[in-house]
């Protein structure tokens, strides 16, 4: 529930009426800009008469929100959320933030040799995941807490804040000391119990989107984090499950205008995933900044042919290097910067 108070409303009948709705069991959140003053109520309201409220002389509104998220709501926090990821700010304004680095980490020489030619290239933090989900228990799963210690090592030699996936609840004090952005995976979208618990550190989220989940169910899973207690949730669109299997998955980029709309959230992109083939990336990554991407998660390799995960969607630095390039200018078109 939503409700607005009047302009002029004394301080101390907004100091009433929060602690009247927080006796109430209510959660209040207080929004506060320069025209207006709003409370966001988070809990159960079917209790509330609208006409109640209504009753006191300082509110001026009361609207019940329908949609079952309320703390990732635009209704609940207007301004955009800025999220500070190791001194990079996602979703500040018109700038687009490049992650870029290779699908899984294979060792400190190799990800400390990439994150230097992906920053040379112009991107602002490192990827390189340690704790792989991969479809056959046979293939690579990752390096663990050895490739987390990597990619440590690599933003040391580098200064780009290091981003990583995280799989099980278990290891979330390795990476809330370790890491600068911790991924949700797409598999893990909807694990409630591993949400909960990103909800209880101080790292910033990136949430990617499960390959069959439909927009409202991806932002009721930030709620989950939101109501955790970790504001700091950025999505990341990777490409859903459909009927065509010539992509690896189908990109929908309608979601960057509609997360928007809906929340107050960054939003990024992961071409790679989106496409699964190295020659698809660029194309899609120009159209999600027109699109008004918040950022781009690239996967990038200087020998993808060997690749332990990923090669055939990872992109040679050279290659890296021209998305970069034309991404500025196509940025610059639609009042944008990189
Ligand atoms: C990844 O980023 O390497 C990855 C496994 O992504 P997703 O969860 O989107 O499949
Ligand atoms: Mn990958």
């Amino acid at each position: 529930m939503i409700i607005t108070l009047k302009k002029e409303a004394p301080q101390k009948e907004v100091d009433k009426l929060h602690q009247y709705f927080t006796d109430k069991g209510l959660n209040v959140n207080m929004i506060q800009g320069e025209n207006y003053n709003v409370f966001g109520l988070v809990g159960d309201t079917s209790h509330l008469s609208e006409r109640d409220i209504l009753a006191n002389e300082w509110v001026e509104n009361v609207q019940r929100v329908a949609a079952p998220y309320k703390l990732a709501n635009r209704m609940f926090h207007p301004e955009d959320t800025i999220v500070d990821v190791g001194g990079i700010k996602v979703g500040a304004g018109q700038k687009v933030v490049i992650i870029g680095g290779p699908c899984s980490v294979e060792g400190e020489e190799q990800i400390c040799r990439i994150a230097q030619e992906v920053k040379e290239c112009g991107a602002d933090m490192l990827r390189g995941g340690a704790y792989k989900p991969r479809t056959s228990p046979y293939s690579f799963q990752g390096l663990g807490y050895e490739g987390i210690l990597d990619m440590v090592e690599a933003r040391k030699q580098t200064k780009m804040p290091i981003v990583s996936e995280l799989m099980s609840a278990d290891k979330i004090d390795e990476f809330e000391e370790n890491v600068d952005l911790v991924q949700i995976g797409a598999r893990n979208m909807q694990n409630f119990d591993l949400l909960k618990a990103c909800g209880h550190i101080s790292k910033p989220i990136l949430l990617k989107r499960g390959m069959s989940a439909t927009i409202e169910d991806w932002i009721m899973s930030a709620e989950y984090i939101m109501a955790s207690g970790n504001p700091n949730v950025i999505f990341c669109e990777r490409g859903i499950r459909t009927f065509e299997t010539y992509t690896r998955n189908t990109l929908d980029l309608a979601v960057v205008p509609i997360i928007k709309e809906k929340t107050h959230l960054p939003i990024i992109i992961d071409p790679s995933h989106a496409t699964g083939d190295y020659k698809l990336v660029e194309a899609v990554s120009l159209a999600a900044i027109a699109a008004g991407a918040d950022g781009l998660i690239v996967e990038v390799h200087d020998h993808p042919a060997s690749a332990w995960s990923d090669g055939a969607q990872s992109l040679k630095p050279d290659r890296f290097q021209q998305l970069i390039e034309k991404a500025r200018l196509v940025a610059k078109a639609v009042g944008r910067e990189l």
